[in-house]
């Protein structure tokens, strides 16, 4: 099967993460929980933000920001679902 480079991803991805993501459901590795994911529980501190599941406390997502850029991570999360209009 033939691929790509990683910006072939720019368009796909652009129709997806132009929205605010909070309001998407988010399925959790650690309980399979599927919920809002604005009712997650956000923990800031100056390393960076942490968002765990607000039914079994796994974390969901981090987030890192220095300058310029960040990093974020949604390693506990399986899937999310993206509504379209
Ligand atoms: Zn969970």
């Amino acid at each position: 099967m033939q691929h790509f480079d990683g910006n072939s991803l720019a368009g796909p991805l652009a129709d997806f993460f132009a929205f605010d993501i909070t309001t998407t459901n988010a399925r959790c590795n650690g309980c399979g929980n599927v919920s809002e994911l604005a009712r997650a529980m956000v923990y800031r501190s100056d390393a960076g933000t942490v968002v765990r599941c607000d039914s079994c406390d796994h974390v969901l997502a981090t987030l890192v920001e220095a300058g310029d850029r960040a990093w974020i991570g949604f390693s506990g999360v399986s899937a999310i679902e993206v509504r379209r209009s």
